[in-house]
């Protein structure tokens, strides 16, 4: 016994074991993975598949100028096996491989931005966290679905036999790694089946789930097939089984072949694999273009966003390959920061096969390309939005994105525009979803400008007071509120050749929807005004740039306005929150000359005039979303009034 334990002992230290624990984060996605994802759990073999896949052309790529590394070896393959007996599946890759630190880090931690923030998402309800973890993409975790315990044994191309690395675990808290002689290099993973997932060994399934899956996968996914010779009765002859490979998948890469030959399931198989996504994508674009500028893209736009949309590092751009060759994923290069939804592949003879990321900056061919792209992704979406209901689904998850693109790229800014979507008064619903087109369409008679409001809310833009002249007429007004609104507007000039107006700035224009009797009775309202404008500026002093009468309301006694090409409301409240040093602005005071308020206060008289404008004043501002400076002053002078 003693013996025993001591040559165990020593057998430990000569190859190295180590029990290690997962990473925290591994821990949680395994538990919740392995019970939200009971019924798809087929799944596991095309993350295995795209792993080992992947692997292939990381070799491919890393041999281009090693050739080495091939160990003499080079028709790359994924072979599949399985064992009925013993109640396991194997998958044999002879792809880049991995050493013991590769194995560590890749199947012990989950190293992707946003993995805290996703797992503080899932809610234990199993459908909801499905949905979820499927946005996540699982990996190779997914193996523990079926199995209740996985090794693997690998070993990274190019290293010595004996730096082979063996990991075992049965996907608990904790993996063991320790080292192994392995003459082949590439990944060989072999699951251990659990007791209510034994249907998976076996050839049909298999098959069945290869073609569903991993069809599109240029490398050849081969399963063993025997064959038994038969006698002239065509009874088997014994002993004379001979086993050979059969390739199962199609093995040709899916962007070579032609449109007409691929299936809409292969499409979206496909964009599985590409895209580390379970759901199917909204829709895609496939094209190979010849000439000048010789390239095939592939691209898609997913159903939903992934976990890092927003995260400054999140990992985007398509899969590069020139000639065919795997080059690297997420090259970011050929497509602009406002389309990084869009996934997909770029297959290019105009880059050299040894081109790296920064390379990539200085070839010109990566900026013709990028426009080229653009051009392509904007085609896509205005075909999708042909379709209301997808793309309104599309808006929903990605319109915040595209909203940055008439500030990024001016060249396309027509072509954005015609892509974006608006809530307005046309409905009155916070939906997202007129766009400029449709609202030109519906212009009144005589209207020359395409009318906005932008507030913090939905419903501070729908109740502003400057849109109740616009109601009564009839002029439809688009109602802005995301934080990035004001600055989109900044940078929209133009659509169909009618320009934007923001109808809390600047003089209210109504084009030709006044007549110029209503043009004289304004007129001479002012005039009839005059006076009382003279007392309330006087009364308000240097709180405010001017004083004027409106039409522009019908219910509110007063509104404030600003300059034209004053910076507004929402982007100082953006600016100010950031900490930037702001201008002072003073507004334009309004009044509605017709509102019962203002008859009162025109009939005041010494302080309680003063008081009075003061309250119009603030109670404006208040309506537009603005703070006051002094609230308490506000609410003494409110109270002062009221009881007065
Ligand atoms: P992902 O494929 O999204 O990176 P996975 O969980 O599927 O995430 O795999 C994690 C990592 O493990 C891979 O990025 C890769 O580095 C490594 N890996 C997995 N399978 C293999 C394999 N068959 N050969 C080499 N490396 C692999
Ligand atoms: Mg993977």
């Amino acid at each position: 016994m003693t013996t025993a334990t001591h040559e165990q002992a020593t057998d430990k230290s000569a190859n190295h074991e180590e029990t290690l624990g997962f990473q925290t984060e591994v821990k949680q996605l395994l538990n919740l993975m392995i019970h939200s994802l009971y019924s798809n759990r087929e799944i596991f073999l095309r993350e295995l598949i795209s792993n080992a896949a992947d692997a292939c052309d990381k070799l491919r790529y890393a041999a281009l100028d090693n050739d080495a590394l091939y160990e003499g070896d080079s028709e790359l393959r994924i072979e599949i096996e399985h064992d009925r007996d013993a109640n396991t599946i194997t998958l044999r890759d002879n792809g880049v491989g991995m050493n013991r630190e590769d194995v560590i880090a890749n199947l012990g931690t989950i190293a992707r931005s946003g993995t805290a923030e996703f797992l503080k998402q899932l809610s234990g309800e199993q459908q909801k966290d499905a949905k979820l973890i499927g946005q996540f993409g699982v990996g190779f975790y997914s193996g523990f679905i079926v199995a209740d315990e996985i090794s693997v044994r690998t070993r990274k191309a190019g290293t010595d036999a004996s730096e082979g690395v063996e990991w075992r675990s049965k996907g608990e808290g904790e993996f063991t790694v320790a080292d192994i002689e392995r003459a082949q290099h590439g990944t060989e993973i072999t699951l251990h089946l659990k007791e209510d997932a034994k249907e998976f060994a076996d050839d049909y399934r298999l098959q069945g789930l290869v073609r569903k899956y991993s069809d599109h996968i240029e490398v050849p996914v081969r399963m063993p097939k025997t064959e038994t010779a038969k006698d002239d009765e065509g009874n088997p002859i014994e002993g004379s089984e001979v086993t050979t490979w059969e390739t199962v998948n199609e093995a040709t890469a899916l962007w070579s072949r032609p449109k007409s030959e691929v299936s809409d399931d292969e499409y979206k198989a496909f964009y599985k694999h590409v895209a580390h996504d379970f759901s199917d994508p909204l829709t895609w674009s496939h094209n190979k273009v010849e000439g000048k500028l010789e390239y095939t893209s592939l691209l898609y736009v997913p159903g939903r966003a992934p976990f890092d949309l927003f995260e400054r590092d999140g990992a985007r751009g398509v899969k590069l390959y020139v000639q065919r060759v795997f080059i690297m994923d997420d090259a970011e290069q050929f497509l602009p920061l406002y389309l990084r939804f869009i996934k997909g592949v770029l297959d290019t003879r105009e880059l050299s096969l040894n081109v790296s990321r920064e390379l990539l900056q200085q070839d010109p061919n990566v900026d013709k390309i990028k426009s080229a792209l653009t051009k392509r992704g904007l085609d896509m979406l205005k075909k999708l939005a042909k379709d209301k209901e997808q793309y309104q689904t599309f808006w929903n998850t990605f319109g915040s994105v595209l909203k940055e693109g008439p500030g990024e790229d001016p060249s396309n800014r027509e072509k954005i525009a015609g892509l974006l979507r608006f809530a307005s008064t046309h409905t009155d619903t916070a939906a997202q979803e007129h766009g400029l087109a449709d609202y030109v369409e519906r212009m009144k008679e005589g209207q020359q400008k395409i009318y906005y409001v932008v507030a913090d809310s939905f419903n501070a833009a729908k109740n502003s007071p400057h849109l109740e002249i616009f109601r009564k007429k009839g002029i439809e007004v688009l109602l802005l509120s995301d934080r990035i609104d004001e600055w989109l507007m900044s940078h929209l000039t133009e659509f169909d050749g009618k320009t934007f107006a923001d109808v809390a700035k600047g003089e209210l224009d109504l084009g030709d929807v006044e007549d110029e009797a209503e043009k004289k009775a304004q007129e001479e309202t002012a005039k009839a005004k005059e006076e009382l404008v003279k007392r309330v500026k006087e009364a308000l002093g240097d709180g405010v740039q001017e004083v004027k009468v409106t039409h522009r309301l019908t219910d509110s006694p007063a509104c404030v306005v600003l300059p034209e090409h004053e910076m507004g409301y929402q982007m100082r409240r953006i600016m100010e929150a950031a900490g930037q040093p702001l201008p002072e602005v003073k507004p334009i005071l309004e009044l509605n000359p017709s509102h019962a308020l203002v008859a009162r206060l025109e009939g005041a008289e010494g302080d309680q005039f003063g008081q009075l404008a003061h309250i119009l004043l603030d109670q404006a501002i208040i309506a537009e979303g603005g703070h006051l400076d002094d609230p308490a002053a506000y609410v003494k002078r409110l109270n002062s009034v009221l009881t007065a």
